[in-house]
């Protein structure tokens, strides 16, 4: 689905410059749920935003199906964003002062369509997270892990092929977090690819393939049995 070959991407603020990624070198196949674990500051976001084509590389080539992104104007790589992915954050990013219903609706702000069949859309992306109770509901009364549900809501109400998760169950309590790691394996196992950012050992058991990172490169990836 994704290559990524010797990516690099440096950044330069003021004098300091700072490799975030060195030469990676990563396939992501169709289907598989990737787990990238290390320790703060390796590179994880960095190399899921590339991943999400929200960054672009410094050097090195990225490719989506076979073409390469690297070619395409702004407005193409948001409709690329649009059509194909879902990003999930540990601090769920939803907007205070919309209900849930209209966060999750947020998910479908590039697709054309009636009013009628939107609705219906959002209805069942939270039917399908557990939180079809608190569409009229503000952000604030919900618990974390409800608000997490929404964002994973929002995330996936377009029906995307890649899921990006960036420790999505960081800021949730231990029951919260294995919720959450439900409707990930049960999103992963209707077809959606999954990348996902984790501190967790237990979680990043759970996915199907394993990538360790660290000082902005790949230092292991090892599949493991579900
Ligand atoms: P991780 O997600 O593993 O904590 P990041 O990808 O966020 O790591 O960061 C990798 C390195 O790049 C760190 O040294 C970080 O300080 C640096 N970095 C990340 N984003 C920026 C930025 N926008 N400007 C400057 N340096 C950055
Ligand atoms: P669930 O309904 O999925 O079991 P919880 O047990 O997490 O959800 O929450 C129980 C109730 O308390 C819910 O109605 C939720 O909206 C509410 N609630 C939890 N945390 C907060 C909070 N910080 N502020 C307001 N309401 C909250």
């Amino acid at each position: 689905m994704i290559e990524l070959q010797s990516i690099s991407r440096l950044y330069r603020s003021d004098e300091i410059e700072t490799t975030a990624l060195h030469g990676v070198s990563l396939s992501i196949r169709r289907g598989e749920f990737a787990a990238v674990m290390g320790p703060s500051g390796c590179g994880k976001s960095t190399l899921l935003n590339i991943l999400g084509a929200v960054d672009r590389p410094t050097s090195g080539q990225y490719l989506f199906e076979g073409e390469d992104l690297a070619k395409r104007g702004e407005g193409a790589l948001a409709q690329h964003r649009a059509r194909h992915l879902g990003f999930i954050f540990q601090s769920f990013n939803l907007v205070d002062d919309l209900t849930i219903a209209e966060n999750i609706e947020l998910g479908l702000i590039y697709r054309k369509g009636r009013s009628g069949s939107r609705r219906t859309l959002v209805e069942a992306a939270m039917d399908r997270v557990g939180i079809g109770h608190r569409a009229r509901h503000f952000p604030h009364q919900l618990s974390g892990g409800q608000q997490q549900r929404a964002a994973i809501a929002r995330a996936i109400v377009g029906d995307p092929d890649l899921i990006l998760a960036d420790e999505p169950t960081g800021n949730l309590d231990t029951e919260n977090g294995a919720q959450v790691m439900d409707i990930l394996k049960g999103l992963n196992a209707a077809g959606a690819t999954i990348v996902m950012v984790t501190h967790s050992p237990s979680h990043a058991d759970q996915a199907s393939r394993r990538i360790d990172m660290l000082d902005g490169r790949l230092v292991a990836s090892v599949a493991q049995a579900l």
